[in-house]
Order: structure tokens, then C-alpha cells, then sequence
């Protein structure tokens, strides 16, 4: 396998965890001292809630490749669905961190919402950060540099002191907004601005993704994700199964109540 796990790795370890244990296990009082809150887990991600050191008050999560892949420049233009994943899952945990944090809040009051209205996006962008800290810098309080993950917190990021917000800052930090704009600029040929105002090439995840030379002869990558890239499909249905989070069987029998998922078992919240 291309990218093993690493013996050491903190965050492979963590991928390992969130494996071991099913969504919505309860705590396991041994672990109680050192557990990271696994908010989210697919295929290609586990996402975990930093407890110990966050960076806002509202809210900070670490997207983690579950591959031990190196660094961003590892990723090619079939990851672009990737990315764009990894983007509206983070989102997503983090309007449901910001409902918890202000339950009386309504505009994130429907996480399960497919990310469709512009105005939404909008908004979100002004409310959230996500993005990667490129090595050699590294958050101080996460010293991972050769294992993949995004940073993503709710603004605004009222515990992060001086020393640590060096990470932080635009000589380090690399917005996903950003790195998926400028993957899509050199495969698509197009001006791709990414900015608070988000255009119709926002709505198309696999767009950008296939590469090529003047001539015809197709150079895309293996992508690195296990996400159904069949980029000739074009636009990707905003309700397809990639985008939602795996919600537990309902079982509906006759006389029973038919159960309506609520954002909390939606989104499985389980420490390990
Ligand atoms: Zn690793
Ligand atoms: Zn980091």
C-alpha cells in the first residue's frame, strides 16, 4: 500500500481508533483521560474535535487523511472531489459545533442542508476557516507535519496566542478554497478567483479534475480517495450518498414511530 500506516504517527493512531470503535459507541471510561471526540468518519477522512488546545472557543477540528500521506503536494487533480468533500464536511461539523455552542442560532440550524444556496456558502465562509498549515510551519500544539490534515475553526479564533497564530497566517496557511482554485486554474485553463463570493464552478465538485495535453492524450492521476470519481457523469448530485453522513438504519414497522434523524445522529458523536 502506497501510503501505510506509520508505527508512531499520532494521527494514524487516531485513524486506527476511530476504526475500532462503531459510530455512537459509548465513552470507555479507561480511555476517559486521553480521548479525542471522533466527530466524523468515512472512507477517506476521520475528523476529531481538539478538546485539549483549541485554537476558538466555538469550535476546532482536525480533518485527517486516513492514508499517512505526506503533504498537499502529494495531491493531484483527480483529488479535486476530495477536497471539495473535505470542504463540505467541514462545514458541516462545524455549523453543528457553532448550533451547540449558540443552540438558539438558526441559521445552522439545518447542518443536514445540502451546501446548494450561494448565500449559504457565503455566509459560512465568513463564519469559518479551513485549510492546511504547510510545513515547514505547523501548529505548535499539533506538531504533525508528515501526516495530512486540514485545520478547520469557528471564528474567531479567540485562544490562539501570537506564537501559535504564526501557523495560522498567510505565509503558512493554505485555504481549501484556495488550493482547489488554483488546481482547477491549471488543469481547466479558466481564471478561477476563489474569494467571499462563490461562483457557479463552486457547485461542481469533479470540476477541473481530469487533466490533459493540447493534443487529446489524457494525463490525470490516480486519485488517492476511494470516492467514485467517474468525472464523466459532469455535476454531481448535491444529495448523492458521498455528501451525507452515514445515518443509522430506521427501521419503521408497522405501529412503530417512524424515527426522523436529527442532526445528532447524523452526525455521531463518540469518543475513543
Ligand atoms: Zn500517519
Ligand atoms: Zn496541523
Amino acid at each position: 500500500m502506497a501510503f501505510a500506516p506509520k508505527p508512531g504517527c499520532p494521527m494514524c493512531s487516531i485513524v486506527s481508533a476511530g476504526n475500532s470503535s462503531a459510530p455512537g459507541t459509548p465513552n470507555s471510561p479507561t480511555n476517559a483521560a486521553k480521548q479525542n471526540e471522533i466527530l466524523w468518519r468515512d472512507d477517506n477522512f476521520t475528523v476529531y474535535r481538539e478538546t485539549a488546545c483549541p485554537v476558538s472557543s466555538k469550535g476546532h477540528i482536525i480533518v485527517v487523511f486516513n492514508l499517512h500521506v505526506p503533504s498537499i503536494y502529494t495531491l493531484s487533480s483527480s483529488d479535486l472531489p476530495l477536497l471539495v468533500t473535505l470542504r463540505d464536511v467541514s462545514h458541516r461539523l462545524l455549523s453543528s459545533l457553532q448550533t451547540q455552542a449558540t443552540p438558539l442560532s438558526s441559521p445552522a440550524a439545518h447542518p443536514q442542508r445540502p451546501l446548494t444556496s450561494a448565500s449559504r456558502l457565503r455566509s459560512t465562509r465568513e463564519t469559518f476557516r479551513i485549510g492546511f498549515i504547510t510545513p515547514p510551519f505547523r501548529d505548535n500544539k499539533i506538531p504533525v507535519t508528515d501526516h495530512l490534515h486540514a485545520h478547520g475553526y469557528v471564528l474567531p479564533a479567540d485562544l490562539m496566542g501570537w506564537w501559535r497564530a504564526v501557523g495560522y497566517s498567510p505565509m503558512a496557511w493554505y485555504d481549501i478554497d484556495d488550493l482547489i482554485a488554483e488546481i482547477r486554474e491549471e488543469t481547466s485553463n479558466n481564471r478561477v478567483r476563489s474569494g467571499v463570493n462563490p461562483r457557479p464552478i463552486d457547485f461542481v465538485p469533479g470540476a477541473g479534475a481530469r487533466r490533459g495535453t493540447a493534443d487529446g492524450i489524457e494525463t490525470t492521476d490516480a486519485p488517492l480517495g476511494v470516492i467514485d470519481t467517474d468525472v464523466e457523469q459532469g455535476e454531481a448530485n448535491p444529495t448523492s450518498p458521498m455528501l451525507l453522513p452515514p445515518t443509522p438504519t430506521t427501521v419503521r414497522g408497522p405501529g412503530s414511530t417512524p424515527t426522523t434523524p436529527t442532526a445528532d445522529s447524523a452526525i455521531p458523536h463518540l469518543r475513543v
